[in-house]
């Protein structure tokens, strides 16, 4: 037995994630299959835990949503970022607390407004038109909601473009110049109580320096809002922390980020006389290495490349194709077996873009083998789709050995569940 990557070990030539056997797990049920392991989301959580004992860690559910999952965190303490009412719904039953979730959006439903302030649960507003809207809906409710602005702290993270989101010119939030008249506003309007302030610059950053520069911003932002009178309950610099998909990677851990923006918070908030809770955002960090995604080689072909065709493709993973992004693929059955040729793995979707792992070295691939894609936990299910006539694969949980499945397998039948043939086409 020997350890390739955090928690994943090498039994037998077989790939063994929480003490179960990889190929044995394909056997039993079905391919493709999400396999996460309980006890490595613990141990991230823990890290962030650990690495700032004193704020609050909101698991950004968009990143993978599942209920096991998000009842796993729950039971760590963690709150919630959520993204929408079906995020809400999903936290609130996992057991997560409404006051340990902050709901965000750039794009609110009156609808997700209502929910969101009915159950008491605070919003991050991104403009003074939501603002407006939800004082209304406040009013109408007798309620008083509490709310932080997402705020555009004009930070470029080094990162993929498409997963840059606190740019000047990026959809979400409030221009940093206009921020301190929109709480001036916010603190007139009946049914509002402005209490917290957030950020979120972007996803899988690989360096620190951005961090350091949204704090300072957002310090100096918290700064000019309370010299409005506004009493800052909270300080949400959202998330980003990214993790090594590459063998060898250096990744920056939660020990360094809290290395960088604690002195800062903690310096800053002692000069103005002020305690406000920090509160972070983590999804990717906490899920993404917990989880390997399990195909089964359908045909392997030698054409201009060697394809090994298999039975996921982006409609379970997207993530190749929609960032190109880099997932790290081993044979499962022949995980210590010794490279013999490089392959080109693509799943089956009816599109040149459908390609999971490009020019890879690996062990003799044959038909009915299982190549496991690792680091699948973030933004893997969760974006997940039926494209092509293709139900979503099952999902198990696995710790020390006992396994259990926490989402069915769809079958043929979701594919039309909700699809109804007008009678005057018949
Ligand atoms: C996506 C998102 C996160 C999580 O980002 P990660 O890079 O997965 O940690 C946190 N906060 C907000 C507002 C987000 O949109």
């Amino acid at each position: 037995m020997f350890t390739i990557k955090n928690h994943l070990e090498v039994q037998n030539n077989h790939l063994i994630i929480g003490g179960a056997d990889t190929t044995e797990l394909a056997e039993k049920f079905g391919t493709p299959l999400y396999v996460t392991n309980e006890s490595r989301i613990v141990e991230n959580f823990s890290a962030y835990r650990r690495a700032f004992p004193d704020a609050d860690i909101y698991y950004a559910a968009k990143a993978n949503g599942s209920l096991a999952i998000l009842r796993i965190l729950a039971r760590q303490g963690a709150g919630a970022d959520v993204f929408s009412f079906g995020e809400l719904y999903m936290a609130l039953l996992a057991g997560i607390p409404h006051d340990k979730i902050l709901f965000n959006g750039n794009s609110k439903t009156d609808f997700e407004l209502q929910k969101a302030t009915e159950l008491g649960v605070r919003v991050s507003v991104d403009s003074l038109d939501e603002l407006h809207t939800l004082s209304e809906i406040a009013q109408r409710s007798g309620k008083t909601v509490e709310i932080a602005f997402r705020v555009n702290p004009d930070v470029s993270p080094d990162t993929h473009p498409k997963i840059s989101t606190g740019l000047r010119t990026s959809k979400f939030g409030i221009p940093a110049e206009e921020v301190v008249n929109t709480y001036r506003e916010a603190s007139d309007l009946p049914g509002i109580a402005p209490c917290g302030i957030h950020c979120h610059i972007g996803s899988q950053i690989l360096d620190t320096e951005p961090f350091i520069e949204a704090t300072e911003k957002m310090m100096d932002l918290v700064e000019q809002v309370m010299r409005t009178g506004i009493d800052l309950k909270f300080v949400d610099i959202g998330s980003g922390l990214g993790i090594p998909y590459k063998k060898g990677e250096r990744t920056p851990q939660p020990q360094d980020l809290a290395s960088v923006v604690l002195p800062i918070f903690n310096e800053r908030t002692q000069a103005l006389g002020i305690s406000p809770k920090l509160i972070l955002e983590p999804g990717r960090y906490i899920i993404g290495d917990t989880t390997v995604l399990l195909t089964r080689v359908n045909t392997v072909k030698k054409a201009a490349r060697n394809f090994v065709g298999v039975d996921a493709g982006f409609n379970l993973l997207i993530r190749p194709a929609m960032y190109d992004s880099y997932h790290h693929v081993l044979v499962a059955n022949k995980a210590a077996s010794p490279p013999e040729g490089v392959y080109t793995v693509v799943g089956p979707i009816c599109e040149t873009g459908d390609v999971l792992a490009r020019d890879r070295e690996l062990p003799n691939v044959e038909k009915g083998d299982i190549v496991a894609l690792l680091d699948a936990g973030a933004y893997g299910f969760s974006m997940s789709s039926q494209y092509n006539g293709r139900p979503r694969c099952a999902e198990v949980l696995v710790k020390d050995g006992i396994v259990d499945i926490i989402r069915s397998r769809e079958d043929i039948e979701d594919l039309v569940a909700k699809q109804r043939i007008p009678a005057r086409l018949m």
